[in-house]
C-alpha cells in the first residue's frame, strides 16, 4: 500500500511529452484510491464545468483537427484521422467547477497542452471519470483530493489564441486510455477505436443535471403574479 501511494504521488506530478501517448504508469496509482474514493460522496447529477457552454470547433467525434484544418494525429499505417472523445468549449480564462462529486485522481502537464486533470465519480450507473484538458488546478487541489460538484478546483490556461476547454465523459474506471483526447476511427497504433468508453460529454450532462425544486419553480412563479 504505502509503495502504492508513492507511485500516486510520482503519478501526479509527472510531465510528459505529449499527452496522447500511451501512459501505462498511471494506471498503478488508481488502483491506490479507493479508501479515498469511499469518501467522496455519490455523484447522482452533474453539472456543467462553465457557465456558458458554446462549442468550440470540436465536438465528440469530430475529426482531431486545429480549427485551421491542420491534422492532429494519424494512424500511421492507414492515415486515418483521430476522432475526438471531448467537446471543446468556447472560454475565457475563468474558474473551472468539478462536473459532479468525485476525488481526483490524475493530473498531468502538456507542454502543448498544458494541464489535464480526471475526476473519477461514483454514480448508481457506475464509476464515471470526467476529464478536463488546458486547466491548471487550484492550489491544493491535487491526486486525492475530494470534490464537490460544482467546486471551482482549476482555472482555465491560457493557450493564446487557441485558449479553449476540452472536456470529456468516459463511463469506466481509470485506464491507460482514460488520458486520450481522440482515438484512432478503428484500432491503431496500439490504441483502441473511437469511442472507446468516452461518450458525448455535453448530452451525458445536459441528462444528469440536477433536478430544478419543484417547490423552488413554484415559489417563483407565485411571486411573479400579482
Ligand atoms: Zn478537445
Amino acid at each position: 500500500m504505502g509503495r502504492a501511494i508513492a507511485r500516486v504521488t510520482v503519478a501526479s506530478s509527472i510531465v510528459i511529452a505529449t499527452m496522447w501517448s500511451p501512459t501505462p504508469l498511471l494506471a498503478p496509482g488508481v488502483a491506490a484510491q479507493p479508501s479515498t474514493a469511499a469518501l467522496a460522496a455519490p455523484a447522482d447529477y452533474f453539472q456543467f464545468p462553465l457557465p456558458t457552454w458554446e462549442p468550440h470547433c470540436l465536438g465528440f467525434g469530430s475529426q482531431w483537427r486545429y480549427c485551421n484544418g491542420t491534422v492532429l494525429r494519424r494512424c500511421s499505417a492507414s492515415g486515418a484521422v483521430w476522432l475526438h472523445t471531448g467537446v471543446d468549449i468556447k472560454t475565457a480564462i475563468q474558474p473551472v467547477r468539478a462536473a459532479a462529486n468525485g476525488v481526483i485522481i490524475g493530473y498531468i502537464v502538456d507542454p502543448t497542452f498544458r494541464g489535464g486533470v480526471l475526476i473519477r465519480h461514483q454514480t448508481s450507473e457506475g464509476i464515471v471519470i470526467t476529464q478536463y484538458w488546458h486547466v491548471w488546478p487550484r492550489s491544493g487541489f491535487k491526486v486525492g483530493t475530494v470534490v464537490t460538484r460544482g467546486e471551482v478546483f482549476a482555472d482555465i490556461a491560457d493557450m493564446g489564441s487557441r485558449t479553449h476547454f476540452h472536456f470529456a465523459v468516459f463511463m469506466g474506471d481509470f485506464d491507460s486510455h482514460t488520458w486520450n483526447g481522440a482515438l484512432p476511427p478503428t484500432r491503431c497504433d496500439g490504441f483502441p477505436a473511437f469511442p472507446y468508453y468516452f461518450v458525448n460529454a455535453t448530452t451525458f450532462v445536459g441528462a444528469h443535471l440536477p433536478p430544478v425544486s419543484s417547490r423552488a419553480a413554484r415559489h417563483c412563479r407565485m411571486d411573479a403574479q400579482p
